[in-house]
């Protein structure tokens, strides 16, 4: 008898089933907090640890850095440390300055961070006014037309039929796009989404440089796929080659980025690509007590998408908080109330979050918590190291490690940063002067870490080395403090304390948000939200901006209410039967609305597909089944009956 390897103690029967599938194609489905991200990790170390896996060989991918850091974490503490986990543009970005010799003249590149200024040049050449907010709308546009991967002409035609930017109209969009192009190439400088569209056509052109990244990475892992864009997709089936040692885990109802291009439906569809795929499911969320998850599943129970519902683990907690105020700034100050005595009852800073939906939202709650002397952290790691002040910082430090490297590595630390003006305390002040206080003040942190962590001291020119690892990773370090972050990016993050703020109509659902497709999607993103909370979840939202009134409460509120009514309301005593689950007859998923039941198909499937095809797609689509012996789910391709 063989004990079970330490790597699959803490996993449950599904999760190990994770671990343990290390050949071949694997897609996990799972909701939110169900341990997918844990089971891919661990799956990582086991196989590793084993020999199935090559860490040298593995790429593991997300969407944030603040996702690929945490990531590097986990793994590291399950002896993994050498994998690579990047987010797609870290690991493109990496091989497109190595092989940049190969195939361009000249040096690499500059790459811009920013697209704003080069977006309003195109802008004004074509005699639209560049408005902040046109700028900001057609530089979105542009990035959904390059991670859409589509062609001027394509695009033209995609253009008729999308709600562009105010003033813009889709001729004068498709000159600002040429133009844009045009700029680019006049200044030699890349942009973002350039980073993974000319490695992508390096790979396809160059069949000795893709066999050198064939060469280097054989076993693909990837998180949070249900956020893909066709680009990223695209460039990761480059990597794969011909080559299927690839795992994907994800939860259709978590897709958030379709504004940018983004889509469940690879998530989907792996299994029609990639035939042989096994599809595990994951049951139980480890994450939240069980009062947030009956709100997560009354969202849930509202998406177009859901084909499940969240079990928890029994863990009792407090009842979700649903207050509404008379104003922003009563809000603000109220959630740092409650915050603050939080914090006095013993919960770490670093365990709570303020969400919201847009980053202009912040403002207040960073004055109300400053008030209160309550340490904060606003931005998330994104682009830490290109700042001017971690840069500036860096350079000191290495100016500084030559001279004999004797006090405790944060001591010097702390001298050499307080030589260019960081003190210990947090500025009063807001904005810029308090993100370079927060940038330096995380460099102090990690010396700190960086030294207790070790038993002997550490050099200076040690940390200095470890930054520069780090600045190659682009894994920032990060004060210790309430984490005040836009829902977006709090994605795959956990907290024991939520704070969801702003939670009225026009702010979530956001106010352009008018199809019923486009409040879905602000709909998974609420649902994003409340199932970050391990323990405590208040939502709140004001009434209007000063003094004001007019604001509604956000119709997810009502539905919440709904559903939980209607869960209330079901007769007690034996259960009665569960409804027999009625499945969409094109794409197999399963229904949640009655409307949907009654039709047959989920809302996204088209109602004009004749029946008499539809009947045909069903038939061949079970004879397929039956011939693979795989679900009905797995042999579906969604684009294919849409054709
Ligand atoms: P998300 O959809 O938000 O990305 P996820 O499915 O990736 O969530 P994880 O972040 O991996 O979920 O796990 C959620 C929490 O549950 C983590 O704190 C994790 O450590 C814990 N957890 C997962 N699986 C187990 C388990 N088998 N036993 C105990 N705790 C677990
Ligand atoms: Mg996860």
């Amino acid at each position: 008898m063989t004990g079970t390897h330490p790597l699959l103690e803490g996993l449950d029967p599904e999760q190990r089933l994770v671990a343990e599938h290390l050949r071949g194609p694997l897609v996990v489905l799972a909701g939110a907090g169900t341990g997918k991200t844990r089971a891919m990790t661990h799956r990582i170390a086991y196989g590793a640890a084993t020999g199935a896996l090559d860490p040298r060989h593995v790429l593991a991918l997300t969407f944030t850095t603040k996702a690929a850091g945490e990531m590097r974490s986990r793994l590291r503490a399950l002896g993994a440390g050498t994998v690579q986990a990047r987010t797609f543009h870290s690991a493109a970005l990496r091989q497109l300055r190595y092989f940049w010799p190969q195939f361009a003249e000249g040096p690499f590149p500059e790459l811009i961070a920013q697209k704003a200024p080069l977006v309003s040049r195109a802008v004004q050449s074509v005699g639209i006014s560049p408005e902040r907010e046109t700028v900001r709308d057609v530089a979105a546009e542009i990035e959904y037309a390059a991670v859409s991967l589509l062609g001027a002409e394509e695009y033209a035609e995609r253009a008729q039929r999308r709600s562009l930017p105010e003033g813009v109209d889709p001729d004068a969009m498709v000159r600002v796009l040429e133009r844009y192009g045009e700029i680019k190439t006049e200044r030699r400088v890349l942009d973002f989404e350039d980073v993974l569209l000319v490695l992508t056509g390096v790979l396809g052109s160059r069949e000795d440089i893709a066999a050198e990244v064939h060469g280097q990475y054989r076993h693909f892992v990837v998180d949070e796929f249900q956020d893909v864009s066709p680009l990223q997709y695209d460039l990761l089936m480059r990597w794969l080659g011909r080559r299927d040692s690839l795992c994907v885990v994800g939860d259709p109802a978590q897709t958030i980025y379709t504004f940018a291009g983004a889509s469940d439906r690879y998530l989907r569809r792996l299994p029609v690509d990639f035939p042989e795929a096994q599809e595990i499911r994951l049951v139980r969320n480890y994450r939240s007590a069980e009062p947030i998850i009956g709100v997560a599943n009354a969202v849930l129970a509202r998406t177009a998408r859901s084909p499940i519902r969240l079990r928890g683990t029994d863990r009792t907690g407090p009842a979700p908080a649903f207050t509404e105020y008379a104003d922003d700034a009563a809000e603000a100050e109220a959630v740092a109330a409650r915050i603050a005595a939080e914090i006095g009852g013993g919960r770490r800073a670093g365990d709570i979050a303020v969400l919201f939906r847009t980053n202009s939202q912040s403002r207040l709650f960073e004055e109300a918590l400053s008030a209160r002397g309550v340490p904060y952290v606003l931005r998330g790691g994104e682009r830490f190291f290109a700042r001017r002040e971690v840069k500036e910082a860096i350079a000191i430090m290495r100016a500084a490690s030559g001279r004999g490297g004797t006090d405790p590595l944060d001591a010097q630390v702390r001298a050499i940063l307080s030589s260019i003006g960081w003190t210990p305390a947090a500025p009063g002040a807001q904005g810029a002067v308090r993100e370079r206080w927060e940038s330096l003040t995380a460099l102090v942190n990690l010396a700190q870490d960086t030294q207790e962590k070790s038993a002997l001291p550490v050099p200076l020119t040690a940390f200095i080395a470890e930054l520069d690892d780090r600045a190659e990773h682009q894994f920032a370090p990060t004060v210790d403090g309430v984490t005040l972050a836009s829902v977006h990016a709090a994605k795959g993050l956990e907290w024991e304390s939520v704070h969801l703020v702003g939670v009225s109509e026009g702010l979530m659902p956001i106010g352009y948000a008018e199809t019923a497709d486009d409040i879905d999607e602000e709909r998974r993103l609420f649902y994003v939200a409340v199932t970050r909370a391990r323990t405590a979840l208040s939502l709140s939202w004001s009434k209007g901006r000063r003094g004001g009134s007019g604001r509604r409460p956000s119709r997810f509120v009502s539905e919440i209410q709904a559903e939980r009514r209607t869960t209330a309301a079901a007769p007690a005593g034996p259960r009665s039967p569960a409804p027999a689950p009625v499945k969409c007859r094109v794409c197999a998923r399963l229904l949640t609305t009655r409307a949907e039941r009654n039709r047959g198909r989920c809302a996204e499937c088209p109602a004009e597909v004749d029946d008499a095809v539809l009947e045909a797609v069903i038939h061949w689509r079970s004879a397929k089944a039956e011939e693979s012996r795989l679900p009905v789910f797995l042999v579906l391709s969604m684009p294919t009956v849409r054709e």
